[in-house]
């Protein structure tokens, strides 16, 4: 199985556009029965940011707005701490992972020593 994207998210720089190519039938069925809901929000979407058209990922499509002004003045002054956001969009080694999760889902290494058909 092949997992390419030519795009980053302009907010979080995660993958987005993915694209997933099934070497046989087998892994083409297996990936569109079971796996295409971990990739959901990965998906690219466009949006306006400072003026500008900006690819996105749907997370940050979502859930991003600009801090306004207030926020920033108190974190310049040491009054209260932006926390970091967390993500829901997969990162890339994220995507590796979950690549080589799904190998040993549809190829599981067997007890005798035998190779995979
Ligand atoms: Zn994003």
């Amino acid at each position: 199985m092949i997992i390419e994207w030519h795009r980053h998210c302009f907010i979080c720089e995660n993958p987005i556009d993915i694209r997933v190519c099934a070497e046989t039938a087998y892994e083409y069925v297996a990936y569109h029965q079971y796996t295409h809901m971990p990739l959901y929000m990965n998906k690219m979407y466009y949006k306006f940011i400072d003026k500008k058209l900006r690819r996105v990922c749907l997370d940050c499509f979502a859930r991003h707005k600009k801090p306004n002004f207030r926020a920033l003045r108190d974190r310049e002054i040491g009054r209260c701490r932006m926390r970091p956001r967390t993500f829901l969009s997969l990162t890339r080694d994220e995507l590796v992972d979950w690549i080589h999760g799904m190998e040993v889902f549809m190829y599981p290494p067997s007890e005798s020593g035998a190779s995979p058909p």
